[in-house]
C-alpha cells in the first residue's frame, strides 16, 4: 500500500507525517553538520553544535524559558520524566500525581515507592463528573501534607481529550512550596505552555508528537533554582578531567553523543508549529473531534468515553469486538488507530476501560475531514462483520 493511501489517526503515539522542512533539515544536518557537537572545534563539530544551540533557543522561546542553557535534550519524554522524578525525589518524600497518568510517570513513581520508600497520592481529574477546575484544585490541596515535596501530572490525557488546568495547578504548587513537574507529552504543540507564567519547575516534552520533530529525542526544561541529581553519567566534551558531571546545565544532564540530526529536525518542527500557531492547530483538531463524535454517536454499538472533553484524542469501543480487533480490522482498510491500553493503566482505570482497553483516534494537523468519512465507512463495515 502506498503511504498516500494511509489514513493516520495515531498522532498521540507519534505525529505523522512531519512537515517537509523537518525531513529536509535532518538530511541537511547529516550531510553538512556530521561532526559530534562539543567534541572538537573543527567545522563539522561546530556546525552540529550550532544547530543544537539553535534548537535550545527556539524551544526556550516557545515554552517561556528565559535561559536556553536550561533546555536539556533527552532520549524521549520518558527519560526526561525519569530524570526529574529520580533526580529530585528523596527517601521518605511524598508526591502527588493525577488519576490520568501515563506509565512514563506512574512506573517510575511505583519504582521509587519500592526502592526509596516514597509515598504517592492521586488526585481526581473529574473525568467522569466533569469537575470544575477550582474543585480539582481543592482536591489537590486536601492531599498536601507536611512531607509532600512534588506534584507531577500530565498536561493532557493520552486517552481522552481532558486537559488539566495547568496554570492554576502551578500557582497552587508555588503557593504551597511544591516542585511542579509537567508531563507535556500530549500538551506540547496543542496547548500554549509558558513555564514562567505557569510556574513549571521541570517541563518534559517529546520531539516526535505535537512538535512534529523526529523520534529519538525529548527535552527536560528546567526552571530556576532546581537542584536535580544526574540519572546517567559520562562524557559530554566539557570539563573532561573532572570525575563528576559538574553543575552546569545543560552539560550536567547530557552524557554521551546527542542526536544532532534529530535535534536539527526538531528545531524545524517547532518553527513550523510556531508559524501555524498552537491555537490554530488546536481549533482544527477540535473540529475533527466534533465531526468524529457526530459520526460515532450515529453508529449503533459504539460507546465514546469522556465525550465532553473535545480535543485531539477520542476514545471509543465497539460492541462485540475487542479494541485490538477493531484496530487491526481498520488497518486492513489502511486506517491506523490504536487499541488496547496505550501505556496508561491508571488512566484506563479512571475512565472505566481497564478491563478491555479501548480504541483511540488521535488527530494531527495533517488529517483531513474527508479521512473521517473513510474511517466511518470502514468502521461500519467492521461492525457488519459481526
Ligand atoms: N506521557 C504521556 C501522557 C504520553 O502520552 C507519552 C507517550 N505516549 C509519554 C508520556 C511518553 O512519551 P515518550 O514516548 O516520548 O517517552
Amino acid at each position: 500500500m502506498e503511504q498516500t493511501d494511509i489514513i493516520y489517526f495515531d498522532n498521540a503515539a507519534t505525529s505523522f507525517p512531519k512537515p517537509m522542512q523537518v525531513y529536509d533539515e535532518v538530511r541537511r544536518s547529516m550531510l553538512y553538520g556530521g561532526g559530534n557537537a562539543g567534541r572538537g572545534a573543527h567545522r563539522l563539530s561546530m556546525a552540529a553544535a550550532r544547530k543544537i544551540f539553535d534548537c535550545r533557543m527556539i524551544a526556550a522561546d516557545f515554552f517561556g524559558c528565559e535561559d536556553p542553557e536550561k533546555v536539556v535534550f533527552t532520549m524521549n519524554t520518558t527519560y526526561a520524566l525519569n530524570l526529574a522524578i529520580k533526580g529530585l525525589l528523596k527517601t521518605g518524600d511524598r508526591v502527588i500525581i493525577s488519576d490520568l497518568e501515563h506509565n512514563a510517570v506512574y512506573r517510575p513513581i511505583c519504582a521509587l515507592a519500592r526502592d526509596r520508600g516514597i509515598k504517592y497520592d492521586i488526585f481526581d481529574t473529574g473525568c467522569k463528573e466533569n469537575t470544575s477546575d477550582d474543585k480539582l484544585c481543592e482536591g489537590i490541596e486536601r492531599l498536601i501534607r507536611r512531607d509532600t515535596r512534588m506534584l507531577i501530572c500530565t498536561c493532557a490525557s493520552n486517552i481522552c481529550s481532558r486537559t488539566l488546568p495547568i496554570e492554576k495547578i502551578g500557582r497552587l504548587c508555588r503557593k504551597r512550596g511544591l516542585i511542579f513537574v509537567l508531563d507535556a507529552a500530549q500538551g506540547a504543540g496543542h496547548i500554549s505552555i509558558d513555564m514562567k507564567r505557569m510556574n513549571i519547575d521541570v517541563l518534559c516534552v517529546p520531539s516526535h508528537k505535537g512538535l512534529y520533530g523526529p523520534q529519538g529525542c525529548g527535552m527536560a526544561i528546567f526552571g530556576d533554582g532546581i537542584e536535580c541529581d544526574t540519572l546517567v553519567e559520562g562524557g559530554n566534551g566539557y570539563d573532561s578531567l573532572n570525575v563528576g558531571m559538574g553543575e552546569m546545565l545543560p552539560e550536567r544532564f547530557e552524557a554521551g553523543t546527542l542526536p544532532a540530526p534529530v535535534i536539527a529536525g526538531l528545531c524545524e518542527g517547532i518553527k513550523s508549529v510556531m508559524a501555524v500557531g498552537v491555537e490554530q492547530i488546536a481549533a482544527y483538531e477540535r473540529a475533527l473531534y466534533a465531526r468524529a463524535l457526530e459520526m460515532l454517536d450515529n453508529t449503533d454499538g459504539v460507546r465514546v468515553y469522556a465525550p465532553q472533553f473535545a480535543g485531539g484524542v477520542l476514545l471509543f469501543d465497539l460492541d462485540g469486538f475487542t479494541s485490538e480487533q477493531v484496530a487491526s480490522e481498520l488497518d486492513r482498510y489502511g486506517i491506523c488507530v490504536r487499541g488496547g491500553y496505550h501505556c496508561a493503566a491508571l488512566a484506563h482505570k479512571t475512565l472505566g476501560t481497564r478491563a478491555s482497553g479501548a480504541v483511540r483516534l488521535s488527530f494531527g494537523r495533517y488529517n483531513k475531514m474527508s479521512e473521517l468519512e473513510a474511517f466511518w465507512r470502514a468502521l461500519r463495515s467492521v461492525k457488519d462483520m459481526r
